[in-house]
């Protein structure tokens, strides 16, 4: 157990305002592995005014310099990238080598495709008598949530960053230690003082302090629906700028000419992935009535091989939330295949993977966020059918569509209210932008998409 110290403020380590703390458990044995200080309004105003105070400099750096201060963040990223998997994987409980392959290096590739993109992007470009100046929107707000915890903060600096913002961060309370990683990380990467800052605390009093202050400019946010909802609230009544990214209930689209077995197989891990805490997951699949039975066995069969691998969610709360979900798909009358409400092991915050077949549109779990390692399989008539199904919900961050041919695939996913399809299993690519449809958000993160974000045009006329 190790009490963290202090809140990184213009360019330092500081003492928080105040004496609370946050505990932080490791999920796997319920133990306290440290506490870092709950952050106050006092906090979060010194921390927004160092952030204002270093804007009009860092704002004017030219973007190679901006760039060059990036690449240096990635290589510190990259050179302490298994203290990051190992931090990650201490708070969040994540298997150290799901950590390693993805917590650790999904920041540094992001943070990487920022330095290039800092360095290459147009920031000036003429149109007819005009130049139009792409300038930084000015002081950030970031609320991040836990799933991802190193790549959420990332996916909102490194753009920020390159923009010419200053940034204040405010991490989610379950997975604060990685947050502090990254801070060290930005100091030694030589990024001036006052233009990342970041301040630990509570939601409802870090969080909504950050949304609330009025020398923020942008407020970026993710996490869930609800809260985003409040923080787009906020900001409607100072004509703050949002970017929200949200919930999911993204649909697995497996048509009839598919290989199911890839298909269903592939769709399994992407929920079981991450403990099911991903908010662009493929919570339903959808496959057609003339191969459900077969898609039913093969996804038990794959969901059952996950039972020792799978890490914990990552709190209690969380764990309870989620086996009340498969209590409510059971309740509804949805058929178990694989895992229930049981919880798996004694200690720690673990639940089965879970299978639930001839789950129905209507129901509670096909249509709600459940955030846990839960796949609903649902059967369709035909492609009107399945399409009808697939954007009925209110959500629309991601998807994914099998078929024997991409062109196939692609006609089916071009009709899809979602941000993002995986085609036949393609892969993640991190200059893709990212982000929701309907209540699954606004605005874009990744790549140039991403970058946008942070900027606000100025045209020049001659
Ligand atoms: P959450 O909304 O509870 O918390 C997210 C962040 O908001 C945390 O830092 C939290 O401290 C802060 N917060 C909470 N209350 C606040 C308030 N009143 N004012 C300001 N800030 C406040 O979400 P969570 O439980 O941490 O994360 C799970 C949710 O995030 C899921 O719904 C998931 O889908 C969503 N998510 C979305 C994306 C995406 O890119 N669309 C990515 C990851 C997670």
């Amino acid at each position: 157990m190790k009490a963290y110290d202090g809140m990184y403020i213009g360019g330092a380590w500081r003492p928080a305002a105040g004496q609370d703390v946050i505990e932080v458990v490791n999920p796997v044995d319920e133990q306290v592995i440290g506490t870092v200080p709950a952050g106050t309004a006092e906090d979060v105003d010194t921390a927004v005014r160092a952030a204002r105070a270093a804007l009009p400099e860092w704002a004017a750096t030219p973007p190679a310099e901006r760039a060059a201060r990036l690449a240096a963040l990635r290589d510190v990223l990259a050179a302490r990238a298994d203290e990051i998997a190992e931090t990650v994987t201490a708070e969040l409980g994540a298997p150290l080598k799901f950590s390693q392959a993805v917590h650790a290096a999904v920041p540094i590739a992001v943070a990487g495709s920022y330095a290039e993109l800092a360095a290459t992007y147009a920031f000036e470009e003429k149109t007819g008598n005009s130049v139009v100046h792409h300038e930084p929107v000015g002081v950030v707000a970031a609320i991040t949530p836990w799933n991802y915890p190193l790549h959420q903060i990332v996916a909102k600096v490194a753009p920020a960053l390159a923009a010419g913002c200053t940034i204040v961060v405010k991490p989610a309370e379950d997975t604060p230690l990685v947050a502090r990683l990254f801070a060290d990380a930005v100091h030694e990467a030589g990024i001036p003082a006052g233009v990342f800052n970041l301040v630990t605390g509570l939601g409802p009093v870090a969080g909504q302090a950050l949304a609330e202050h009025p020398g923020v400019d942008l407020v970026s946010f993710t996490g869930s629906t609800a809260v985003g909802r409040r923080i787009a609230a906020i900001a409607a009544g100072q004509i703050k700028k949002v970017a929200l990214e949200l919930g999911g209930k993204s649909a697995n689209v497996i048509l009839p000419t598919a290989d199911l077995a890839k298909a269903v197989n592939v769709g399994v891990a992407n929920v079981m992935s991450n403990s099911g805490q991903t908010c662009s997951a493929w919570t339903r699949m959808l496959v057609h009535r003339d191969r459900y039975d077969e898609a039913v066995g093969l996804a038990a069969t794959a969901a059952a091989k996950y039972g020792e691998r799978i890490g914990p969610v990552v709190n209690a709360k969380q764990q309870a939330r989620v086996r009340g979900y498969i209590e409510k798909g059971v309740a509804e009358g949805a058929r178990l295949v694989a895992g229930g409400p049981e919880a798996p092991r004694e200690k720690g915050y673990f639940v089965s993977p879970t299978v639930f077949a001839d789950v129905t549109p209507d129901m509670t779990i096909a249509q709600e966020e459940i955030f846990g390692p839960v796949l609903s399989i649902l059967r369709y008539d035909d492609e009107e059918d399945a399409l009808r199904i697939a954007n009925g919900t209110v959500y629309g961050l991601a998807g994914a569509v099998w078929a024997g041919d991409e062109a196939e695939a692609v006609a089916f996913a071009r009709r899809m209210e979602t941000g993002q399809v995986d085609i036949n299993g393609g892969r993640f690519n991190p200059l893709a932008p990212f982000g929701g449809y309907k209540q699954s958000g606004v605005g874009r993160e990744l790549g140039v998409h991403g970058l946008a974000e942070y900027l606000q045009t100025k045209s020049l006329q001659f």
